[in-house]
């Protein structure tokens, strides 16, 4: 099957290389892309160790879980990402998320800080910001792979 973050590469050949441990993701889009794969999974140990340690201090597996709730995450878009400037030490990637919840279709669309530390990438948070709107010829929201007009237009 096809990678959960839209890759268009097999699910074992791209986010699985860093699930399941075989690798770390080598740079901070990687490691968004995984993080999206996680949470499509709902594997809360993999957000954990890839949340950065001051704000994995603040985070549980639990409330991991509870927050997983009904949210079937369907498709991503990756918007940009930078590279901080000093040495390459953090990032930011900026995309939208979506999802369904029963019925309902939502967003999430975030510009993520990243740091890389011990020779490894991770999520620092995040800014949420206004939803993004698609054009009627790219990707439906809802992970069809059909063209937005011909598959949830509104
Ligand atoms: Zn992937
Ligand atoms: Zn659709």
């Amino acid at each position: 099957m096809l990678c959960y973050c839209g890759s268009a590469i097999q699910f074992n050949d791209c986010c699985n290389t860093y699930l399941s441990g075989a690798n770390a993701a080598p740079n901070a889009e990687a490691l968004m892309r995984s993080r999206f794969s996680a949470f499509c999974l709902k594997d809360p140990e993999y957000l954990l160790t890839t949340l950065h340690k001051d704000a994995r201090a603040k985070e549980s597996k639990k409330a991991l879980i509870r927050s997983f709730g009904n949210t079937e995450w369907r498709s991503l878009k990756v918007i940009r990402s930078q590279q901080g400037k000093s040495g390459q030490q953090t990032a930011e990637v900026e995309f939208a998320a979506f999802y369904l919840e029963g019925d309902a279709g939502g967003q999430l669309h975030e510009r993520s800080r990243f740091i890389f530390e011990e020779g490894r990438w991770f999520y620092v948070d995040g800014d949420i910001l206004p939803p993004i709107s698609l054009t009627r010829n790219e990707p439906c929201w809802c992970g069809s792979g059909r063209k937005l007009k011909k598959c949830h237009p509104e």
